[in-house]
């Protein structure tokens, strides 16, 4: 079997429970590109197996620790036990993360369920070599009517992988209808945001739900995630989007759930701020779900001022009783720094405000606990006193 010896550091990190091992803690590698191999110390000690990279910063992902190597089944087992604490979770909704990469033991695999379909992603050399396996292995547990492979993340060229979107398994439409809760959808798992729906914010739009009311301002909508889960509750619904396919994506799902309330525009939300502000509009309820600001360390200042400017904003915007829903998936800003943005946007605004819940991504997108990386989503409640 393939073997790699890593540093003392390595080890360290290791036995600290954290499943990767970059490069620079790697001494002598004698594998090749996705290979599982045996992970010793620099004295030879067994540490544990790993998935091998030759091209990625992170050369090793631990599969199993200890002298052992996992069973032939390895795979198969994670994805059944993955499945099934999905299964037990009971979600109200036909759309959800079955397997949640390092979460469930499965390094860098994603699969998101649409309804009868799977959509796939591969985002390493070692579970990219393993997808006629992992297809395989889904098609017999799941028994869905096709798997998409929606291998076009960017972080597949730093492994030295091709973006492509391809089917695996029977056959997948460009729409799927699925449901979320009352609300349904229209998605298209082949050009879709991420695998076509934001599903970590799935328990979030639960949790705004018991806010939400009167006039509603949804920032950075997307396909109208936010904006039609909370429209059941609202007199008004604006939903704001700079992208023109999202915001026609809004209208059709409006349509669909016939929530006649719902107003969809393509703009800015930094400018729409703006210009509600100037024309003395106002909310009792609004969501911001930017993209991530901070896409890496060097970015975090230059995003912290684009959080801070947002929820001013809005902070301003709202009527006071009135809840605002704020939400940063940079798993560069940590939870303390983004409740300390808040605080400071809501000190500038001059306007009190309390926190009514601190929440994170869905429940079937765990947090790995030894993974910080792995908790990116952070959603905060809040409520503007005066
Ligand atoms: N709230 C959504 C997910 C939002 S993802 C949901 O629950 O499903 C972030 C969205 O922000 C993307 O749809 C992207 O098109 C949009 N976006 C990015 N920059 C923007 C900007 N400056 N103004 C408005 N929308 C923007």
């Amino acid at each position: 079997m393939s073997s790699v010896t890593i540093s003392h550091r390595g080890e360290d990190r290791a036995r600290s429970g954290h499943p990767w091992i970059y490069r620079s803690d790697v001494e002598t590698a004698d594998a090749a590109a996705g290979d599982l191999v045996q992970v010793r110390g620099s004295r030879g000690r067994p540490i544990g197996h790993a998935l091998f990279s030759d091209e990625s910063e992170i050369t090793l992902r631990m599969i199993a620790y200890g002298p052992h190597p996992p069973g032939p089944s390895f795979i198969e087992d994670r994805l059944a036990a993955a499945i099934a604490f999905r299964t037990s979770l009971a979600l109200d909704a036909t759309a959800y993360r079955l397997v949640h990469g390092e979460a469930d033991r499965l390094p860098s695999l994603i699969v998101d369920r649409y309804g009868e379909y799977l959509v796939v992603q591969a985002l390493s050399q070692g579970t990219d070599r393993r997808l006629p396996e992992i297809t395989a292995a889904l098609a017999a547990l799941v028994r869905p009517a096709g798997i998409l492979a929606r291998n076009d993340p960017r972080v597949r060229l730093l492994e030295g992988l091709e973006q492509k979107v391809e089917i695996l398994h029977g056959e997948v439409p460009d729409r799927i209808e699925v449901r979320e809760g009352a609300v349904s959808y229209d998605v298209d798992p082949w050009r879709g945001q991420k695998t076509g729906l934001f599903l970590d914010q799935r328990e979030n739009r639960e949790a705004a739900l018991r806010y939400a009311r009167g006039r509603l301002l949804d920032g950075f909508s997307y396909n109208g995630g936010f904006a039609l889960a909370l429209a059941p509750k609202c007199e008004s619904v604006l939903a704001v989007d700079i992208s023109e396919d999202a915001v026609a994506r809004i209208r059709e799902n409006a349509t669909r759930n016939s929530f006649g309330h719902v107003e969809a525009r393509a703009m800015n939300v930094f400018d729409e701020l703006r210009e509600l502000e100037r024309t003395g509009a106002k909310f009792e309820t609004i969501v911001l779900d930017p993209p991530a600001f901070a896409k890496n360390k060097a970015s975090v200042r230059k995003a912290l001022s684009g959080y801070k400017e947002i929820n001013l904003r809005a902070l301003k915007l709202l009527e006071p009783g009135g809840f605002l829903v704020t939400c940063s998936c940079s798993y560069n800003v940590s939870e303390d720094m983004f409740v300390e943005v808040v605080s400071a946007a809501a000190a500038d605004a001059g306007v009190e405000v309390s926190l009514v819940e601190k929440r994170s991504q869905g429940r079937d997108h765990p947090i790995l606990i030894n993974v910080p990386e792995t908790y990116y989503l952070k959603c905060l409640i809040l409520r503007k006193l005066a």
